[in-house]
């Protein structure tokens, strides 16, 4: 392609023309067309909510924040694993409850069986 400035010819993936010093076109459409970086803690985040949900979810909420302050992608990435990290955290508290409730359960049969005997 050629410089729109200057009009000298500069390869199709200069970002800003060696010869002036000029953004070129490519440069411009891929700001507009929104090729927007992504967010690193976006993805590492929705990865964590997996494997460990609080960290995940951490790391989503951060994630939240620096998408919307630098105007990174990666808002619907950050989004995701917040979701996964409470929905997982409250399985797992759902999960802990039940133990808790059948062992209590377990242990008020026992002492009732003890005393009966
Ligand atoms: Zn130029």
């Amino acid at each position: 392609m050629f410089c729109k400035n200057c009009g000298k010819e500069i390869s199709d993936y200069a970002y800003v023309c060696p010869n002036c010093g000029v953004k070129t076109e490519s440069a411009l459409a891929d700001n507009s067309s929104g090729t927007k970086k992504t967010n690193v803690l976006a993805i590492v985040g929705l990865i964590l909510s997996f494997v460990i949900p609080i960290a995940g979810l951490i790391c989503s909420i951060i994630a939240r924040k620096q998408c919307a302050e630098r105007g990174e992608g990666g808002a619907g990435l950050a989004l995701a694993g917040l979701i996964i990290s409470i929905v997982e955290m409250c399985i797992v508290l759902l999960y802990i409850i039940i133990v808790f409730a059948v062992a209590g359960s377990l242990v008020s049969s026992l002492s009732l069986a003890t005393t009966v005997l």
